[in-house]
């Protein structure tokens, strides 16, 4: 398989084989994201796909249905590329039935409701969206390239067509004193356009970030362990999900990790609770402190 620098791809989708079309991420500059420093991006040539699919065609001779399309934002491409390297796909893998991928709302805003039916068509399904917050402050900060009116404009068009999507969060990602701001605007966006997976990651300042810079400039002022879980909480407590939809909440960099479909809602609120209570009987004035975390 062809792989060209760093590759990331969600925890949920860690049985999925990976099929690398895109290199690097074509925005590159969230500031808290150094996923890709240092790597160009750039679209994988066909042939190396091809050469993968025949790969893929060997060890998954007449069953695999989904794949996972690498990287940072693969649905950048333009539908007609997207179009052409799904044909390929369809040709050598048959039973495919979902193509998943990371992909930004600025991604989205690039594709009418016809180009993202076609797209539809074709299995491009349960895109991975790195949305973080629909709070605007935070988004300004993190230097996302779209506000909260994109991202109804755009998880509009997925709904008209009845495309699937995940929505990736960030606890803590307005900082210290604004969480509850966060997950109201965040709830607002995301009872309006139900997604199938919520996953709430703990935000992370890698030193080589412009957030690390941020925060030492003060500009941006990390949230505490019990901000976080409180924002965790809140947002349990706040989102409409349907039944079915499953609560991602096992990331590594969270402190307290756990995951359920939101039928079980409530038990996910009480166990919550409970550790934190549990915390703050045996490691007193840890949730008060801000843990250091990898980089991501
Ligand atoms: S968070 Fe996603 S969109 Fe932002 S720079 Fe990193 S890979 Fe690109």
């Amino acid at each position: 398989m062809h792989y060209t620098g760093p590759v990331y791809r969600p925890p949920p989708e860690a049985h999925t084989p990976l099929l690398e079309i895109t290199y690097g991420c074509s925005w590159n500059k969230c500031s808290f994201c150094t996923m890709y420093h240092g790597q160009k991006f750039g679209s994988s040539p066909l042939e190396d796909i091809k050469e993968d699919l025949e790969e893929l065609s060997k060890y998954f001779p007449l069953d695999l249905k989904r794949l996972f399309l690498v990287n940072g934002d693969a649905f950048t491409l333009s539908t007609n590329k997207l179009l052409e390297i799904s044909k390929l796909i369809h040709d050598y893998l048959p039973k495919i039935e979902c193509l998943s991928a990371y992909a930004s709302i600025r991604n989205i805003k690039t594709k009418s409701i016809d180009d993202l039916e076609k797209l539809k068509e074709e299995g491009f399904n349960d895109l991975y969206i790195g949305l973080e917050t629909a709070y605007d402050p935070a988004l300004k900060l993190m230097k996302k390239g779209y506000d909260s009116k994109d991202e109804y404009n755009q998880l509009s068009k997925l709904k008209e067509i009845g495309m699937d999507y995940n929505a990736l969060l960030m606890l803590g990602v307005a900082g210290s004193g604004n969480y509850k701001e966060n997950v109201n605007a965040t709830v607002d966006l995301l009872n309006t356009f139900k997604p199938k997976i919520v996953g709430p990651l703990t935000t992370s300042i890698a030193e080589n970030s412009h957030l690390y810079k941020m925060k030492t400039n003060q500009e941006f002022v990390e949230a505490t362990e019990r901000e976080k879980l409180n924002e965790e909480l809140l947002l349990l407590e706040k989102l409409e999900m349907d039944d079915d939809c499953y609560f991602f909440g096992s990331h590594p960099y969270n402190l307290i990790r756990f995951s359920d479909n939101f039928k079980n809602k409530e038990k996910m609120i009480k166990n919550l609770k409970e550790n934190m209570d549990k915390i703050d009987e045996f490691k007193p004035g840890l949730l008060d402190s801000v843990l250091p975390r990898a980089n991501l």
